[in-house]
C-alpha cells in the first residue's frame, strides 16, 4: 500500500481537501482523508507529492482520432458548410492510400491525450481503425462506429452490417465499442430507429449523435431547404422522398424515439430553452465541445443555459480537424470563458465524473473514491492557490501534470 499526501485531493464527489492524503493498494483507492502531512504509522510506503492537486484522470467524452492527421489543415470558417468542405478537401489532398500517414497521427493523439490528463475517450470513428491503437495504449474507451447513410432502401442492412463488423473486434473491459448516427441531418429515420434498436441489445451500452450543431443544421430540420439541402443534393446523396419533419433537431430525434439516458447528444450549440428541457427530461447528456464550435463557424455553445436548464453536461475536444489539441484543461478555460456564473466545481465534475458515467466507465472513474482506479492526476499548482478548482478551469498545460500509479 502506497499512502500519497497532496496540497489538494479533488475527490469531484465531495469538496476539496487541503492537505489531503489517499490511500492506494494494488492499484486501487482504500481510503482518503485530510491532514495528511503527518505521518501514519501502519507501514504504509509514505509518498509526499508536494504542491499538486490530484484529481480523477479527464474524460473526452467526444473526439475522433481517425482525423488526427487533419491537424491544423483545416482552416477556420465563419460558416459551418464552409468547414464541412473544408474537411473534404483536405481529406482528398492528405491522406495517403496505405494509411500510415492516419495510423502514425492516431498514435500520436493518443499520446498526447494521456499526457494532457486523459483517462478516458468517446471516440467517433466511420472506419473503427481507432480500435486496435486504443487497445494496445493506456486509455479507456468507447469506440463509437458512426453512421452516415440519409439515403438508403435498406436502412436494417445498414444497422445490421455495421452490428456485425462490431462483433468481430473483440471488446475488452477497457476498450468498448457501440454505434453511432452522425447527426439529424445525415442519417434517415429509419436509420436511427434501427441504431436505436441495435444498442438496446445491451441495456448499458452508449450512443452518441452531433445535435443542434450549427444554423444550417436548424433550418434544414425545420424546412428542408437551405445550404444542407442543396449539399446533399450536390453530392449525390439527397433523398427526395425525405419530408422536412419541422420543429427542431431535438424534437424530431425524441420523435424518433432516439433521445435516452444513454445518449451522449453532442454540440447542442442552437438550443432552445425547450429543447434543452426536453434533453434534460429524456437524461441525455450534452457533450460540449466549445473550442470546435468557435472554428467550425457553430458558434458559442449557450453553456450556462447547459446547467441552468438541468442538463447533463460533459466536456470534448472534438477532433483535430477543428481543435488546436486534445487538452480538455484547455477546453474547461474555454468554458470558463463562455459561462463566467457556472462553478468551477461543476465545470471539473462534468470533465471528470459525468462523461465517465455518460460512457460506462463510472464504476472505476470519475471520482476519487475507495475501490475506483488508482491511476490518478497529480497537476502542480502554485504553492498558496486557494482556490484550486478556479485554478484548474483557467489552463493547465501538459508540463503541470503527471500520473500517480
Ligand atoms: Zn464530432
Amino acid at each position: 500500500m502506497i499512502r500519497y499526501h497532496a496540497a489538494w485531493i479533488l475527490p469531484i464527489s465531495e469538496p476539496p481537501i487541503r492537505d489531503g492524503w489517499l490511500a492506494v493498494d494494488r492499484g486501487r483507492v482504500v481510503a482518503v482523508g485530510a491532514s495528511g502531512r503527518r505521518v501514519l504509522s501502519d507501514g504504509a510506503e509514505e509518498v509526499d507529492l508536494g504542491e499538486v492537486a490530484v484529481m480523477p484522470g479527464l474524460v473526452n467524452a467526444h473526439t475522433h482520432l481517425e482525423l488526427s492527421y487533419l491537424r491544423d489543415a483545416v482552416p477556420p470558417a465563419s460558416q459551418f458548410l464552409t468547414w464541412i468542405r473544408g474537411v473534404m478537401q483536405a481529406r482528398r489532398e492528405r491522406a495517403d492510400p496505405r494509411g500510415a500517414e492516419i495510423l502514425d497521427a492516431i498514435d500520436g493523439a493518443i499520446t498526447e491525450a494521456v499526457a494532457c490528463g486523459t483517462a478516458i475517450v468517446g471516440d467517433i470513428s466511420n472506419t473503427l481503425v481507432t480500435f486496435g491503437p486504443l487497445t494496445r495504449s493506456r486509455l479507456a474507451a468507447v469506440v463509437f462506429y458512426e453512421l452516415i447513410r440519409f439515403n438508403t432502401t435498406d436502412p436494417k442492412g445498414v444497422v445490421a452490417k455495421a452490428v456485425s463488423e462490431l462483433d468481430a473486434l473483440h471488446p475488452t473491459e477497457r476498450v468498448r465499442a457501440s454505434l453511432a448516427a452522425h447527426a439529424p441531418y445525415s442519417v434517415a429515420p429509419l436509420v436511427l430507429r434501427a441504431i436505436t434498436q441495435a444498442v438496446d441489445r445491451d441495456p448499458f451500452a452508449p450512443c452518441s449523435i452531433h445535435l443542434s450543431e450549427s444554423v444550417e443544421e436548424m433550418e434544414f430540420i425545420r424546412t428542408g431547404g437551405g445550404p444542407w439541402r442543396a449539399f446533399l443534393e450536390e453530392i449525390g446523396s439527397w433523398d427526395p422522398t425525405w419530408v422536412a419533419p419541422g420543429g427542431t433537431p431535438v424534437q424530431f430525434l425524441d420523435d424518433c424515439g432516439f433521445l435516452n439516458g444513454r445518449v451522449l447528444a453532442v454540440h447542442g450549440v442552437q438550443m432552445t430553452t425547450a429543447d434543452l428541457d426536453r434533453l434534460a427530461a429524456r437524461g441525455a447528456t450534452l457533450v460540449t465541445c466549445p473550442r470546435s464550435n468557435g472554428h467550425t463557424g457553430a458558434g458559442a455553445p449557450p453553456i450556462e443555459d447547459f446547467y441552468n436548464y438541468g442538463v447533463k453536461v460533459a466536456v470534448g475536444t472534438d477532433s483535430l480537424a477543428s481543435a488546436p489539441d486534445l487538452n480538455i484543461f484547455a477546453e474547461l478555460a474555454t468554458m470558463r470563458a463562455l459561462a463566467p456564473t457556472v462553478s468551477a466545481g461543476a465545470l471539473l465534475d462534468s470533465a471528470t465524473r459525468q462523461g465517465a458515467r455518460a460512457l460506462g466507465f463510472d464504476a472505476d472513474f470519475g471520482t476519487i473514491a475507495p475501490g475506483k482506479s488508482g491511476r490518478l492526476l497529480a497537476v502542480s499548482v502554485p504553492a498558496g492557490t486557494e482556490d484550486v478548482e478556479e485554478y484548474l478551469v483557467g489552463g493547465i498545460e501538459p508540463d503541470q501534470i503527471r500520473w500517480i500509479e
